[in-house]
């Protein structure tokens, strides 16, 4: 692209926009694997992965040839008009759940997946209390947000949907304390991902299925960020052995295409009544087609033991840098977060600057990684050298 062009191009999105999101000083023009290039055609290893929409890499060739193809078939048909790829996507998707999960409501994004958790949980147990966690992210919307623990992004907006009690993350007996017989749901992340890459302990989740079930109360499973081999299985879910009475996907289900869901027990998807949710676009033809072709090359792929096999490794290699910055590195699979003892911004802009490494942040001193999954060890390897370079130079 000619450098006039581009630069009015990046001028017209950062000056004409909002102005909610900081920018970045680059424009990305194409994507393939972990790579991605700007408009002068710089490379760049991509450990954002489109906040972790990109697991089966950039430019996918079977989720291209499948968008393609359903294009050309048909793009728009409402949910009252079935349609083959509607079918097929809830097949695919419930073969690889546990058979409880069986009941598929289609949205456009991770933030309506759990705006739908709510209403089918409102609905089925007729309650209104929710619980969520301290450091929770949940999503922006006015009920996803009622959810999402962190002060900046909801205090504005008050008052939101109540009652909401936030606990300590992995905090068993305050978990045991909040949930009583008002209690509607529990909504838990597996990894809590934008509040700072943490992964539960087993004992907790397992106490939020107990005391939910005591209470008759649902537990809502957020796998937004976690789902589709993130964490080193197909959902963390699988990790602890836990199933949700509503488990929550969107991010990486599409394999680029914005897609969500919410995927319940029968008797919960019953409780709403006829009309009582709905969607224009949830379910679309394009949608639906661009996941099933993700969870098929996910299935055959099984990059979920990629990023269980290079994940551990990842870390470690990160644990081997000798930098008095460091505060920890954590993580499941190839979720993996790096904690510093200062502010992580000025690194984070360095790795793009010096190194052409993109990552992004999880909290104020969090650098996070969400690569691709088809990401190669020699490219995490060069993470790893960017990374010490930024820490220790
Ligand atoms: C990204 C995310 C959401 C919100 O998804 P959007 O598609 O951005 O609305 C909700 N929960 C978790 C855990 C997420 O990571």
């Amino acid at each position: 692209m000619v450098k006039e062009d581009w630069r009015a191009l990046l001028e017209a999105e950062k000056t004409l926009d909002s102005g909610v999101f900081t920018k970045h000083d680059l424009l990305l023009v194409r994507g393939q694997g972990a790579r991605v290039w700007d408009a002068e055609g710089h490379e760049y290893l991509d450990c954002v992965g489109g906040y972790g929409v990109a697991n089966l890499g950039h430019g996918n060739p079977e989720v291209v040839e499948a968008v393609k193809r359903q294009a050309e078939t048909l793009l728009a048909m409402p949910q009252t008009l079935p349609t083959p790829t509607r079918g097929e996507f809830y097949r695919t998707l419930v073969s690889v759940l546990p058979p409880e999960l069986n009941r598929v409501f289609p949205t456009n994004s991770g933030t309506e997946a759990n705006e739908a958790a709510i209403k089918f949980a409102w609905a089925h147990t007729g309650r209104r209390k929710l619980v969520a966690a301290m450091r929770g992210f949940s999503g922006r919307t006015l009920g996803s947000l009622s959810l999402t623990w962190e002060p900046k992004y909801r205090e504005p907006f008050l008052p939101l949907l109540g009652p909401v009690e936030f606990i300590p993350y992995n905090d068993v007996e305050a978990l045991r304390r909040a949930v009583d017989e008002e209690t509607a749901a529990v909504l838990l992340e597996p990894v809590q991902g934008e509040g700072g890459v943490r992964p539960a302990t087993p004992e907790f989740l397992q106490a939020a299925r107990e005391v939910t079930r005591e209470k008759g109360a649902l537990l809502i499973l957020d796998e937004i960020q976690t789902g589709m081999g993130r964490t080193g299985r197909r959902f963390a879910l699988e990790h602890y052995g836990v199933v949700p009475d509503i488990l929550t996907l969107a991010k990486a289900l599409g394999g680029g295409v914005p897609l969500g869901t919410a995927v319940m027990r029968e008797e919960v998807a019953r409780s709403m009544p006829k009309g009582g949710h709905g969607t224009t676009f949830g379910g679309n033809p394009l949608a639906m087609a661009a996941g099933v072709a993700a969870l098929r090359y996910l299935e055959r792929t099984r990059l979920w033991e990629r990023a269980a096999e290079l994940g551990p490794w990842f870390m470690e290699r990160l644990r081997e840098i000798s930098s008095p910055r460091i505060r920890e590195v954590r993580g499941l699979g190839l979720m993996v977060g790096l904690e510093l003892k200062e502010k992580a911004a000025p690194y984070i802009q360095r790795l793009e600057r010096e190194h052409r490494v993109l990552v992004l942040q999880a909290g104020p001193t969090v650098i996070r990684f969400l690569p691709p999954l088809v990401i190669e060890k020699a490219d995490l390897e060069r993470v790893v050298e960017a990374v010490r370079a930024v820490l220790t130079q």
